[in-house]
């Protein structure tokens, strides 16, 4: 299987912005395990502008461009050398690919990203991808990593695709404060209906919150691509997922 895995801010640190070094140590294990069984696996990690944050000794993040940038260019390394270091443990050798809506937008750079990730692929190589923050401005800007994962996924015509968020899925209400809040396992059609629960689910940290992880089901749905919302505090959700276990929220066209 072709996989895309994203990985969000609030799955790699802690609350105080920090990484989360079990955490992330298990992420590398388990991902260089689904690996090693013969699946291939491309990384969109988030967390850039947070390390960068926390390496700068910034007291919070930032809110003007060119400090989040900065953070973001700062952050970016800190992330890779992490990820370069976690995953050689493990034998597995990654590579840094940033891009910006421009790159998406434009046929033949759009062409030459593809033609790249799919030799990477080939190569045996772990791709981990990110926004290239430091250069993306408004008019170029994709602006989250979920919609940069299902755009990814649909470019490469991936098997699936899983949010490694905070939340375990998508709920009927918002479980951080309503007990009664159900959790929805399946979706196979995205209507109003199911976007109207955007709001009221949104997970606690990070960019995209709910609506951009359905607008994300939306991209991998119409190209016939599986997507799963699933908690990234535990990694070993990977597995499960795999197994076709009842984990998370799974986004998936009925098949008649
Ligand atoms: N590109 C941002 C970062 O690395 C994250 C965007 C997102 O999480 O959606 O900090």
């Amino acid at each position: 299987m072709r996989i895309v895995i994203k990985i969000g801010t609030s799955t790699l640190t802690h609350a105080t912005g920090h990484l989360n070094i079990r955490r992330v140590e298990q992420l590398c294990k388990v991902i260089s395990d689904i690996k090693n069984s013969g699946h291939q696996v491309i990384l969109v990690s988030s967390g850039a502008i947070g390390m960068g944050v926390g390496k700068l000794g910034l007291r919070q993040k930032p809110s003007d461009i060119p400090t989040k940038q900065a953070a973001a260019a700062v952050g970016q390394c800190e992330l890779m050398y992490i990820y370069d270091k976690l995953f050689a443990d493990y034998h597995h050798t990654v590579a840094q690919l940033l891009i910006t809506g421009e790159d998406i937008g434009n046929e033949k750079r759009h062409q030459n990203f593809r033609n790249t990730l799919n030799r990477l692929l080939e190569l045996d190589a772990l791709p981990i991808l990110n926004e290239n923050d430091t250069v993306a401005t408004d008019e170029i800007v994709i602006g989250d990593n979920d919609t940069l994962a299902a755009i990814v996924a649909e470019s490469v015509q991936a098997d699936k695709l899983i949010l490694l968020s905070d939340i375990d899925g998508l709920y009927t209400a918002d479980p951080h404060k309503n007990p009664d809040a159900r959790q929805i396992h399946r979706v196979h059609k995205l209507d109003d209906s199911i976007y109207a629960l955007a709001g009221v689910s949104a997970g606690l940290q990070g960019t995209g919150g709910m609506i951009t992880k359905l607008r994300a089901a939306q991209i991998c749905m119409s190209c016939g691509c599986s997507m799963v919302i699933a908690n990234g505090r535990r990694p070993e959700n990977l597995y499960d997922i795999l197994e076709g276990k009842d984990i998370g929220t799974t986004f998936e066209e009925e098949t008649v």
